[in-house]
């Protein structure tokens, strides 16, 4: 059993009387566990919280931790987190790559990078082997030959999690690309739009009106970026709307880990220094920064009626959307 703080408060989290765990499966021994929090039916509202796809990108799976401890500490005294908690459901994985974790690497154990792993083809232009590549396992972004145990275990999880719920959002946390925190939505492999893109704007435009001081975030679609193979959201999203009529919605939460380096550039020569905040007034401002879009993803998954755009809204939205982020 490898000793980093993130399982020990991963077992902390599991004993804790209010919260349900099943185990997905055990990869060299290790275990990839699933939480759920709130109401055990099905059917109601679902929030998918993600965390340590990258096994270097630690700080993704330490914010989601604490938001989960913060959370469950709350519900013993908070009426009002309590009744919502009554209505819908937090489903949650907040270790995947237990191997890259374990070996402070972004790829698993067998190499595989499993934002790459995906069974999606990107569409050029696209940038090699960054895009994902099947050459080798000793390069960077390898795609492996199939689907690695782990992306398995995670679109499991995911598609039952969606199976019978009325609506899905899912947060993946994620660290490392540019100087600022992005809120990716699909696509990844393309630059098309995707048809939800009216809900994107509707979601946005609600988190900034509510938020106007969190205005750090650059939620856009991730191929404003760069474009990919086998991104699993990509996959997962199609997979849902081919599938049921139910929405889901994921999105990636990309923290820009080049600020940290910027800040303190020594720790570029550090094991995770690349992709953490190592100086620990700056980790500690980091792990409470993304509460509040946490605690905001919540609530428009329990009451996502109330903002959800109608008909005729959605086509003005979209073309919002168009001219927001798809032009030229
Ligand atoms: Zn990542």
């Amino acid at each position: 059993m490898f000793e980093l703080d993130e399982l020990a408060q991963l077992e902390a989290i599991r004993a804790h009387p209010l919260v349900r765990s099943r185990m997905l499966t055990e990869i060299d021994g290790l275990p990839i566990w699933e939480l759920s929090i709130g109401a055990e039916d099905e059917t109601v509202p679902t929030l998918g919280l993600y965390a340590g796809i990258h096994g270097n990108e630690r700080i993704g799976s330490q914010v989601l931790l604490a938001w989960l401890e913060h959370t469950l500490n709350c519900l013993a005294w908070d009426r009002s987190l309590q009744e919502r908690l009554k209505k819908m459901r937090i489903v949650s994985i907040p270790l995947i790559n237990v191997t890259g974790l374990r070996n402070g690497t972004r790829c698993t154990s067998k190499g595989v990078d499993l934002m790459r792993n995906a069974p999606v083809e990107a569409i050029k232009p696209y940038v090699w082997p960054l895009a994902g590549q099947k050459l080798s396992r000793h390069l960077p972004w390898y795609r492996g030959q199939s689907l690695a145990p782990e992306s398995q275990a995670l679109i499991d999880s995911v598609m039952q999690a969606h199976e019978k719920a009325s609506f899905m959002m899912a947060m993946d946390l994620h660290s490392g690309f540019g100087q600022h925190d992005s809120l990716w939505f699909p696509y990844a492999a393309h630059r098309m739009p995707p048809p939800h893109l009216a809900e994107a704007v509707a979601l946005c435009d609600l988190f900034n009106t509510n938020f106007p001081l969190h205005d750090f975030y650059h939620i856009e679609p991730q191929s404003i970026n760069y474009t990919t193979h086998g991104d699993l959201w990509d996959y997962l999203y199609d997979h849902a709307n081919q599938k049921r009529g139910v929405l889901f919605l994921p999105y990636t939460l990309e923290m820009g880990s080049w600020l940290w380096l910027r800040k303190n550039p020594r720790q570029f020569f550090q094991r995770f220094g690349l992709f953490h905040p190592m100086l620990p007034h700056r980790l500690r401002r980091v792990l409470r920064q993304h509460w509040t879009i946490l605690d905001f993803l919540m609530r428009a998954t329990s009451d996502y009626d109330q903002w959800l755009p109608e008909k005729q809204a959605r086509l003005s939205l979209h073309q919002a959307g168009i001219e927001r982020w798809y032009r030229g």
